[in-house]
């Protein structure tokens, strides 16, 4: 919900310098599922200027999207998908930390169902809600490769000396995780993957924990006057941390409440820019109404939902009023009603992917299935490739048994390959017998009219 905006959004400014450094985790319930707050204020202590670049990108995003909702300027259905080459990195220091492939496999199909809308339990959606829940058109897979270029699995375990992660029985933790000497695992480039670190967030009798954090997008190249300093392709600390205890679906290990795999879903929302749908605010209870998400379609909420009340509205609103959105993954509810991105959250998503994660889908953008897309499109990524890199060409085409011709010249005219492929399959073309330069690509079809013509450039 969003009527006067920018007063809301000047509220959580305030809100949060006045949280500073106050330990947050743990005030008034024993799991703060997120340290999304935390993690906000150290990026505020580095860069002061941070709410009002992410102000101003939610400013821009809203109104992009608004343009796509006016029936005068409707664009063409967005129907790419975004493939995400994803790592988890398994840091574990006793047996049982050291949880599973088959866990890690169920995480990330869970994560795939739920950012293409699959996720079954949509049927506990109610219907107020039920036509805004989106398809993020969002896909995970397992890097196949290291940062070297050597063959991976998406799943890296490193043994540690440390037995956690958690610096005290408050929820407080350490980001030691992502650095290789002290016991963690130190990024791999972060403007290519999305790392997750799954560790022990636990501290010895406990009486608070975080059971997962993300970094938020910061900075964006295209804008310079939010230059910043620890942009997505250098900041090392960018990704997905979570406990190991929540991870996958049904871990045996997982508290009662989180056995849905449904706090990566939420981190990965924040990991994109999202934030909690009740927005943040510093006092709720004195302020909560008052600070939004800074998205239109979900409903005001004054502060974090534990549990799935149907009948809560915490904020009732004059206007098109509806109770709060417990089923939204951005609330803390998460078994038993999440299900769903907003159709704005989920067009929030795909502008952080475009504007600051754009290192990560770029290898790897394809064309939704055939039905959705009427007609034959040629990708051609990236462009320019690497010497010792992998050149991707893809046609998608509602033809499913097409085929077509690829052929590469290089800049006197000379052949220097030919290839035969079939519709929506992906081919990848090793570059390093050829020399750096300037190159032509021309894909034809079966009846041999061009369909794609590109200059290509190998650098290196
Ligand atoms: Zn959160």
């Amino acid at each position: 919900m969003m009527h006067s905006q920018f007063f809301k959004i000047l509220f959580l400014n305030i809100a949060i310098f006045i949280v500073g450094s106050n330990n947050l985790l743990a005030q008034n319930t024993p799991v703060e599922i997120c340290g999304y707050q935390h993690e906000l204020e150290k990026i505020i202590q580095k860069q002061p200027n941070y709410l009002a670049l992410q102000n101003e990108w939610y400013r821009r995003a809203n109104e992009a999207y608004l343009e796509t909702q006016s029936t005068k300027r409707k664009i063409t259905a967005d129907t790419l998908v975004y493939e995400i080459p994803v790592v988890f990195h398994v840091i574990y220091n006793t047996n049982s930390q050291n949880i599973s492939d088959a866990l890690i496999l169920s995480q990330l199909n869970e994560l795939n169902l739920d950012y293409r809308k699959l996720n079954p339990d949509t049927s506990r959606i109610r219907p107020v809600f039920k036509s805004l829940a989106a398809d993020i058109k969002i896909r995970f897979i397992l890097a196949n490769k290291d940062p070297n270029g050597n063959p991976a699995n998406g799943i890296n375990r490193i043994n540690s000396s440390r037995s956690t992660f958690a610096t005290n029985i408050y929820g407080s933790y350490s980001e030691d995780m992502k650095s290789t000497s002290n016991g963690g695992q130190t990024a791999w480039n972060p403007s290519r993957y999305l790392n997750i670190w799954v560790c022990n967030m636990e501290y010895p009798s406990y009486i608070g924990i975080t059971y997962g954090f993300a970094t938020p997008p910061t900075g964006s190249p295209n804008w310079a006057q939010f230059q910043s300093s620890t942009k997505d392709s250098t900041d090392p600390k960018s990704g997905v941390v979570l406990h190991y205890k929540i991870v996958g679906k049904n871990n045996p290990l997982a508290p009662t409440n989180y056995k849905e795999a449904n706090t990566a879903t939420h981190e990965v929302g924040h990991y994109l820019g999202l934030r909690h749908i009740w927005g943040d605010a510093a006092n709720p209870f004195t302020q909560g109404c008052n600070v939004d998400d800074g998205i239109f379609d979900t409903p005001n909420a004054k502060d974090k939902n534990y549990t799935c009340n149907a009948n809560i509205n915490s904020c009732p609103d004059a206007v098109d009023d509806k109770p709060d959105m417990t089923e939204n993954y951005m609330d803390y509810a998460l078994d038993g009603c999440a299900a769903m991105f907003t159709r704005e959250q989920a067009f929030m998503m795909r502008y952080v992917l475009n504007n600051f994660r754009t290192g990560l889908p770029i290898r790897t953008i394809v064309y939704d299935t055939t039905t959705e897309y009427k007609e034959t499109v040629v990708s051609i990524y990236p462009n320019p490739t690497k010497a010792n890199d992998y050149l991707t060409v893809v046609v998608n085409s509602n033809n499913t048994l097409g085929s077509f011709s690829v052929t590469l010249f290089d800049n006197n005219g000379k052949e220097v390959l030919q290839k035969r492929i079939q519709a929506n399959q992906k081919t990848e073309v090793f570059t390093a017998s050829y020399s750096v330069g300037v190159y032509y690509l021309l894909v034809k079809d079966s009846n041999g009219n061009i369909i794609k013509k590109e200059k290509l450039i190998l650098n290196l």
